[in-house]
């Protein structure tokens, strides 16, 4: 495909297919993209989503906003807004339901931002020992937008929401006085949205022989699944390909972090030509996913994505609860549940596909990975452990939770006999930024 063009709230109705849907379903769709991002392509509409089953369509779920992401009480309210057609009543109204979403979940503002000389460096975040996120202003859009995003404020057009680098050299200044760190991820919204020679000015500085401690460039892109042909036909996909291969060849790993919700994103001709383009340059390709109730909640599905991604040469990575903000209510699938669909999914797959470490909650002290259910001398409990921790002395310590049926978070889990806080609880200081040395 060559022309990408984008539908959003101005210009979805403009779809044959969109003409055939009930008024009530239009006007859902045109209600709830007041309150959370909105923005499909041709490539998904053409190559994706499969109109015979709209309104069911994993796909169609996945871009067009659905009545139930909204609570029934802010339904109300914004469609009573949108009735009035005040354009300033339908913005405070949204603003109002957004605000009330817990817009920035796992303390990514307070916790996350390193300050240097009492400034905050906005758009880097560094919470693990090893890995800075760095995200540059101009690549905090995508090719479209996911319905669940957890990074949803990024995109409403709200700039105390929006966190955002436009320059690199305060990175530059953070990677010189901070030689633990060995990996700087790039994401947004989606780098790849950026032009192949921005995307070079932004890294090639970290190939310059002072950033060797620096040994993997990550990037974090849904390209793959919106907009393949940004390595096929778009004019500067040459480019781009030629900045991977100058990357590798400067002796870092490039690991290309894609995110698949599902297998169909996965069966085009365009995706599978791009991913072998970006894979003959030596980057790696991982792999990662939430888990989504109305788009992949089921067993089989997740087995035939991550073996879909081995044939293809991909590396399953991730497997990601639904955060705490936006509309968890509408895609969290419940703690017990996540467990039960990851251990029947890793039964069905060889050990080249059993890579994937899951279901992991991103919350505000660490990865918390969920071991899962186990009965313990009569008691019924829910073990954890953390991937990554605000504190590496937690990683991989098992804890215990008491059993339940519905909880969606950690924050849902109440500690396992009779204890009043888990163990991570215990030290509050460890919530203050972990980087203490900046704040000179
Ligand atoms: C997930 C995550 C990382 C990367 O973790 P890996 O386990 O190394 O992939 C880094 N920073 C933040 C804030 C994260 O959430
Ligand atoms: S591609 Fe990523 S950042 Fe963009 S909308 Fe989807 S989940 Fe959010």
């Amino acid at each position: 495909m060559k022309n990408y063009k984008a539908y959003t709230r101005s210009n979805f109705r403009e779809l044959p297919e969109i003409k055939r849907l009930p008024e009530d379903s239009i006007a859902d769709i045109d209600i709830v993209s007041r309150v959370f991002p909105f923005k499909t392509n041709n490539y998904v509409v053409e190559k994706l989503i499969n109109w015979r089953d709209v309104p069911y369509d994993p796909i169609f779920i996945l871009n067009f906003p659905q009545r139930g992401m909204l609570k029934d009480y802010h339904y109300r309210m914004m469609a009573e807004a949108v009735r009035t057609g005040d354009e300033a009543r339908i913005r405070r109204t949204a603003r109002e339901i957004q605000y009330s979403l817990n817009p920035h979940p796992a303390g990514q503002l307070e916790h996350n931002i390193p300050v240097k000389n009492g400034r905050k460096l906005n758009g880097i975040q560094h919470k693990y020992e090893q890995t800075v996120l760095f995200l540059p202003s101009r690549g905090q859009t995508c090719h479209a937008y996911c319905t669940f995003c957890f990074r949803w404020p990024q995109f409403i057009g709200d700039s105390e929401l929006r966190i955002g680098a436009r320059e690199i050299d305060p990175l530059l200044e953070y990677l010189r006085e901070h030689h633990e760190v060995t990996d700087v991820l790039f994401t947004g919204g989606d780098p790849l949205v950026m032009k192949a020679s921005t995307l070079s000015d932004y890294i090639t500085p970290l190939l310059e022989r002072e950033f060797s401690h620096v040994r993997n460039i990550r990037l974090g892109t849904r390209v793959l699944t919106y907009w393949p042909d940004r390595f096929i036909t778009d004019e500067d996909a040459p480019e781009l390909l030629g900045l991977f291969r100058r990357i590798v060849a400067s002796g870092k790993h490039l690991a290309f972090m894609a995110q698949f919700n599902h297998p169909r994103e996965l069966s085009t001709d365009e995706v599978r030509e791009a991913i072998a383009r970006i894979r003959e340059t030596g980057a790696e390709i991982r792999t990662q996913s939430p888990i989504l109730k109305h788009i992949n909640n089921n067993p089989e599905l997740w087995s035939e994505m991550w073996k879909k991604q081995v044939d293809l040469g991909c590396i399953p990575y991730y497997m990601f609860m639904v955060r705490d903000t936006g509309a968890q209510h509408y895609f969290g699938v419940p703690i017990v549940r996540a467990h039960e669909i990851f251990r029947e999914a890793t039964a069905g797959v060889s050990g080249l596909a059993r890579t994937v470490r899951g279901p992991v909650m991103s919350a505000t002290p660490g990865k918390i990975q969920i071991l899962g259910p186990a009965e313990v001398h009569g008691e019924y409990l829910i073990g954890l452990t953390f991937l990554q921790a605000r504190n590496p002395d937690w990683i991989l310590r098992p804890f215990f939770a008491e059993y339940s049926e519905d909880a969606l978070w950690i924050d849902d889990l109440v500690p396992a006999f009779g204890e009043r806080r888990f163990f991570f609880e215990k030290d509050e200081f460890e919530y203050e930024p972990l980087f203490k040395d900046l704040n000179n």
